[in-house]
C-alpha cells in the first residue's frame, strides 16, 4: 500500500491549489474520482474574479489571490491569468440607498470601487435599459476576467513538480483510522494510506466527511445554471463590462463575441452531475430582456454547476475538532475560483499547524472564521 502525509480528496480548484501549497513539504496524493479533473465546478464556473463578492473573509481571500494572479511566478502559465472586465452592479431608483451603502462598504477593501449615477452606468454600459441602472451602480473598475483551466493547470503542474501524484478514477469509498494513520479504499478495490485527509470533494465534502465519522458541516450543493448566446451582430462588445443586478437575479458577461449569461439560481440540489433546467435557462433570458435591450434568439450552450455553501456562507478550512486527521476544505460557493490560491495556501499552512499566513491573516481573516468547529452547538 503506498503510504503519504497528505490524501487530497478532489481535483477541482481546492484540490490542486492545496496540493501546490503542500507538495513542496510533504508527500501528497490527490485522489479524483472522474476521469479528468476539473470535471464538476471547477470546470462550469462564469470566471469572475471580483473583490467585491461574497462574506468580509471571502472577499479578503479573494484579494489575497488576485495578488498571486495578477503577478504569478515565472513558469506558472503561459499568459495572463486575469484580463481586465470590470463589472456593474446596477440597480433600480428604490434600491439607490442599500447601493450606495455596500459600494462605501465595498469601498473600504477595494478603493477602486465608484459609485455611479444612473447617466454614468448607462453611459458604460449601454445595452441596460433606464430603469434597470434607475438608481445608479456599484462599478469594480479591477473585476478580471479569469483563466480558470490556466489557473487550475499552473497548480496541477507546480504540485506534481514537487512530487504530489494525481490518481485519477480513484473514487474514495471508504474511509478507517488507526493507530495514527489513514487506510482509504478506492472504488477498484485498492488502498492508500496516508497521515492526514483534506477533504476537496466539493460538493461531495460532507459525504465524505460521513465517510470518516464526522459530523457534517451543513453543506448545501446549489445548482446554478449558465449559457451563452451570441452578441448582437456588429456590436463590439468586448471591452463593456459585466452587469449583475443588485438583487443578483441575473447576469450577463461578455465574452469573445458572445455573452454569458445566468439567472443566478441557487436551487438546493444532492451531490451530482448538474444539469441545466430548461425553465432556469427561460428565466434567465425573460430577465435580461427585461432589463436590457438584448433580444436573445438562440442559446447556444447551456450547463449547470453545483455552488456548495455551508450557512454562513464562508469557507470551511480547519481540522475535524473531533475525528484526527481529518481536514475540511469546503463550502467554495461562487467564489472557489477566485479565492483559489490563498485558500489553498492557507489550507496547507493550517494542515502543517502553522496557523494563517500573515497576509490573509492582515487582511481580517480569522481562524475561528474558518474552523469547522464553529457549526458545533
Ligand atoms: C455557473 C457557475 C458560475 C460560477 N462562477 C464563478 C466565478 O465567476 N468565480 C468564482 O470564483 N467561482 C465561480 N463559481 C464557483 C466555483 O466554480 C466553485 O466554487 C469551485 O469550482 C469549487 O471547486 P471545488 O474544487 O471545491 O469543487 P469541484 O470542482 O466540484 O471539485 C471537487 C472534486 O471532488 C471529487 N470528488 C468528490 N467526491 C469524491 C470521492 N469520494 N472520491 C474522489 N473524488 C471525489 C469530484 O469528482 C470533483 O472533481 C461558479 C460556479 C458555477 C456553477
Amino acid at each position: 500500500m503506498q503510504d503519504f502525509d497528505f490524501a487530497i480528496v478532489g481535483a477541482g480548484i481546492a484540490g490542486v491549489s492545496a496540493a501546490f501549497h503542500l507538495a513542496p513539504n510533504a508527500k501528497v496524493v490527490i485522489l479524483e474520482r472522474e476521469h479528468v479533473a476539473a470535471y464538476h465546478t471547477t470546470g462550469r464556473s462564469a470566471a469572475l474574479h471580483s473583490e467585491t463578492y461574497g462574506s468580509a473573509e471571502i472577499r479578503a481571500i479573494t484579494v489575497a489571490s488576485g495578488r498571486f494572479y495578477r503577478n504569478p511566478p515565472q513558469g506558472f502559465a503561459d499568459h495572463p491569468l486575469l484580463t481586465p472586465r470590470g463589472a456593474l452592479i446596477a440597480g433600480r431608483a428604490e434600491q439607490k440607498a442599500a447601493m450606495q451603502k455596500s459600494a462605501a462598504d465595498y469601498a473600504r477593501l477595494v478603493p477602486s470601487v465608484r459609485w455611479l449615477e444612473p447617466a454614468e452606468a448607462l453611459k458604460l454600459q449601454p445595452l441596460l435599459k433606464a430603469e434597470t441602472a434607475g438608481g445608479g451602480a456599484i462599478f469594480e473598475p479591477e473585476a478580471d476576467d479569469m483563466d480558470v483551466a490556466a489557473i487550475h493547470g499552473g497548480f496541477l503542474k507546480g504540485a506534481r513538480a514537487a512530487g504530489a501524484v494525481l490518481r485519477l478514477n480513484s473514487e474514495v469509498t471508504a474511509l478507517d483510522r488507526r493507530d495514527g494513520r489513514w487506510t482509504i479504499w478506492l472504488k477498484d478495490g485498492e488502498e492508500v494510506g496516508a497521515a492526514n485527509i483534506i477533504d476537496a470533494a466539493g460538493a461531495w465534502a460532507d459525504v465524505l466527511g460521513g465517510l470518516a465519522g464526522c459530523v457534517p458541516v451543513g453543506l448545501v450543493p446549489k445548482r446554478r445554471t449558465a449559457f451563452t448566446f451570441d452578441a448582437p451582430l456588429g456590436l463590439d462588445i468586448a471591452n463593456l463590462p459585466m452587469v449583475i443586478d443588485f438583487d443578483e437575479t441575473w447576469y450577463i458577461k461578455p465574452e469573445v463575441g458572445q455573452f454569458l449569461a445566468s439567472p443566478a439560481d441557487e436551487t438546493p440540489s444532492e451531490p451530482c452531475d448538474a444539469q441545466p433546467e430548461e425553465m432556469d435557462v427561460a428565466i434567465a433570458v425573460d430577465r435580461i430582456e427585461t432589463g436590457t435591450t438584448l433580444q436573445i434568439r438562440r442559446i447556444k450552450n447551456k450547463w449547470a454547476g453545483l455552488r456548495s455553501f455551508v450557512s454562513d456562507k464562508n469557507l470551511v478550512a480547519g481540522y475535524d475538532p473531533v475525528v484526527e486527521g481529518f481536514f475540511w476544505l469546503a463550502g467554495q460557493g461562487g467564489y472557489g475560483i477566485q479565492t483559489g490560491y490563498a485558500a489553498g495556501q492557507l489550507a496547507a499552512s493550517l494542515a502543517l499547524g502553522k496557523g494563517l499566513p500573515k497576509d490573509v491573516a492582515d487582511l481580517g481573516v480569522t481562524e475561528a472564521a474558518l474552523s469547522p468547529g464553529r457549526f458545533a452547538a
